[in-house]
């Protein structure tokens, strides 16, 4: 049960001595209770608080980690229903299935590409997280030979499905140090799969048909020792879906039902493309903390993985780029020089146009707090004082002989403030839009 500031206040020393980097108890219990700070941050706290704030400070939702180190998966642990309260922490990992009743050649192009996919937007890096070993032959030699293609192959986290305990017991030790999920425990095999998870060391999906039956079995699991769990309810229509991930997050989240308090699993097959991606999507926005696809389409992939990073950036902290100079091409001397914020979206998209236009320029990102530039005009982050301080602070004035610097087409207005700033430089008011840089600079040069 969560602890108010007040109850917290009362286990904590009251020495006020600042250590914990807060100045008072009082404010640190405060920072406790909203989850902003960790008690082991006051080096002076009791067994008892320790105690008795730690079991209060465990989180609604347990942390499942998937996969080997190098390429860990890390689900649950979330805090919030809505994104907008506070921001949804671990991204929905995204797995393919690979059935083992599919010729192993081909599946191993399909695995080769699945670990290859890899875009970048904004700065990130977008791909696949997981791969499902399906046992649907029920057969234990194609499983064990996708398992050791999908090890050997890929570096990728996997999930192993069977129905089959012997299967999965013989499939275990060619992962060994690469902590795979393993589907699934159900009320008839609880003892069994957990005696092997425990074994294994490996995290287990408990799957039940009603809610009910999954609470049941989440907490004999839990007292035969197994606390990292993922749900999976098997659902017939994406309605139901919907419905059950969100009373199992609002279980957890709302009324601290730690029987179901763990993230979800969630499949989605196709039928016809958009269905894949409308369900798909249901599950990343609504609690499904891992989805897996029955089909890998990197037109399906796509958008799914935008949504993703949409919906699980930090809605309070846009997306920025570090504020510094990024030389586009390989600007020299007489290039020019752009000014624009550091928001993730403005920098790439402003960066692309200069390479569009095949001008070699240096970009001047300034500190803008992640704003666009009108956003950050108008709240006073970019102005032409920021402006001609982040240009003087690069350095380039010593290296240029032209010095020619343009400014964002909508922040005109600031242009005498920076010219005032940066005497000797001539400053130009480019183009509103991005799109329309590529020209601009050309005609510049062309000038
Ligand atoms: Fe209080 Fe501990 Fe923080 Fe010191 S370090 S102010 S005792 S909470």
């Amino acid at each position: 049960m969560a602890l108010t500031g007040l109850q917290i206040f009362k286990l904590l020393p009251k020495t006020n001595c600042g250590e914990c980097s807060v100045p008072t108890c009082m404010a640190f219990a405060m920072k406790l209770a909203a989850k902003s700070a960790e008690l082991s941050s006051c080096p002076y706290a009791s067994e008892e608080a320790k105690t008795t704030i730690g079991a209060a400070s465990k989180p609604p939702i347990r942390l499942v980690k998937i996969g080997p180190p190098e390429r860990e998966v890390t689900i649950g642990n979330e805090t919030v229903m809505f994104r907008h309260e506070k921001t949804f922490v671990h991204q929905t990992a995204l797995a393919i299935a690979l059935p083992d009743s599919e010729p192993l050649a081909e599946l191993g192009h399909i695995i080769a590409e699945a670990r290859e996919y890899s875009l970048e937007r904004v700065g990130e890096r977008l791909g696949l997280d997981l791969l499902l070993v399906d046992n649907v032959t029920d057969e234990m030699a194609p499983f064990l030979e996708l398992v050791r293609t999908a090890a050997g192959a890929s570096g990728m986290g996997i999930i192993l499905r069977s129905s089959n305990l012997e299967v999965l017991e013989a499939a275990l030790p060619l992962l060994e140090g690469r902590r795979p999920l393993i589907h699934a425990a159900t009320p008839a095999n609880a003892e069994a799969m957990a005696k092997l998870a425990l074994k294994h060391k490996v995290p287990l999906v408990a799957q039940a048909d009603s809610l009910d039956e999954l609470a049941a079995l989440t907490a004999k699991l839990s007292k035969l020792g197994v606390q990292d769990i993922v749900l999976d309810i098997p659902a017939d229509n994406p309605a139901s879906t919907l419905q059950q991930n969100t009373i199992i997050r609002k279980a957890a989240l709302k009324h601290t039902f730690e029987p179901l308090g763990y993230p979800i699993i969630n499949f989605v097959s196709g039928r016809d493309p958009a269905s894949v991606v409308a369900d798909a999507t249901t599950c990343i926005c609504k609690y499904g903390s891992i989805v897996v696809l029955d089909t890998f389409q990197l037109e399906l992939l796509l958008p799914l993985m935008m949504l993703r990073q949409n919906i699980f950036t930090d809605p309070q902290k846009p997306i920025q780029v570090d504020p510094k100079v990024y030389p586009i091409g390989e600007p020299g001397p007489d290039s020019p020089v752009i000014a624009t914020t550091n928001f993730s979206l403005t920098y790439f998209l402003v960066s692309g146009e200069i390479e569009n236009s095949g001008v070699p320029t240096h970009l001047v990102i300034v500190e803008s707090e992640g704003m666009s530039v009108l956003t950050a005009w108008a709240a006073g982050k970019f102005t032409g004082a920021k402006v001609a301080s982040a240009v003087k602070a690069s350095g380039l004035e010593s290296q240029l002989r032209k010095r020619k610097l343009i400014l964002p087409g909508y922040v005109a207005q600031i242009s005498g403030e920076v010219e005032e700033g940066l005497p000797g430089w001539e400053v130009l008011v480019g183009p509103g839009e991005s799109v329309d840089l590529a020209p601009f600079l050309k005609r510049q040069v062309a000038g």
